[in-house]
């Protein structure tokens, strides 16, 4: 295989590389790059939540657009603001339209959107996640997508406002899965089938621990 050093001055692939390798390359940034700011929160702002590696993002897309080839997805859904770089390189593989749920403190109610409230788990507050009208249907079948999974609320949040537009939830794509926290559980009791690129099964001792599978 042949390697290059691209504008970050890291060593990249050329050939098209396929599913396991992203997933490696995704396990090898968390664990270089990741800072442990505590044993619940990861960070991760070099690559995915302040500045982004869109070759990085584009491997992410195809991996989601790989797992859930075949279901059919009509629309790829995130929330602002670190979801858009792997919803987009989603949808642009599945060559679908993304959309991107808003955050807001707090709306008088309007007639023009669908609202769910979501109580975030890093900043420690609830938002009014909005999704306008225009953009979800009934014959819709939406892949979910979210940088993180902690315990849920955003994925949820996420499921819900499909729910309300009367369309189908096809699955969840998660970049992160903290699989020490609820949120996995809950998305599957609630029966939407969940994919996590990576699984972090601790931050003990500032350490990044893996789950034994990488994917569900
Ligand atoms: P949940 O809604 O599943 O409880 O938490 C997921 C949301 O919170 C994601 O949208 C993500 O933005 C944020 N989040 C949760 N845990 C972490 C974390 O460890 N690191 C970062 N950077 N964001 C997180």
């Amino acid at each position: 295989m042949h390697f290059s050093l691209n504008v970050y001055g890291l060593q990249r692939p050329n050939l098209n590389i396929r599913g396991e390798l992203a997933l490696k390359l995704l396990q090898d940034k968390v664990l270089s790059e990741g800072i442990v700011l505590s044993d619940q929160v990861l960070k991760v702002d070099s690559f995915l939540n302040h500045q982004m590696d869109p070759v990085l993002m584009k491997e992410v897309g195809k991996e989601f657009a790989r797992l859930f080839a075949g279901e059919g997805i009509t629309k790829v859904l995130t929330i602002e603001s670190s979801g858009i770089a792997p919803a987009i390189m989603a949808a642009l593989e599945l060559e679908v339209p993304m959309i991107f749920a808003r955050k807001q403190k707090s709306l008088t109610l309007r007639e023009d959107i669908y609202v769910e409230k979501v109580y975030s788990f890093t900043k420690r507050q609830e938002n009014d996640v909005t999704v306008s009208k225009k953009f979800l249907f009934p014959e819709d079948n939406v892949l979910i997508i979210d940088d993180f999974l902690a315990h849920g609320e955003a994925a949820l949040g996420l499921a819900r406002i499909v729910e309300q537009a009367g369309a189908k939830v096809a699955g969840i794509g998660i970049v992160i899965e903290k699989s020490f926290q609820s949120g996995a559980q809950r998305i599957q009791e609630a029966g939407y089938r969940v994919e996590s690129l990576v699984r972090v099964s601790s931050l003990e001792g500032g350490k990044v621990s893996f789950a034994a599978e990488a994917v569900h």
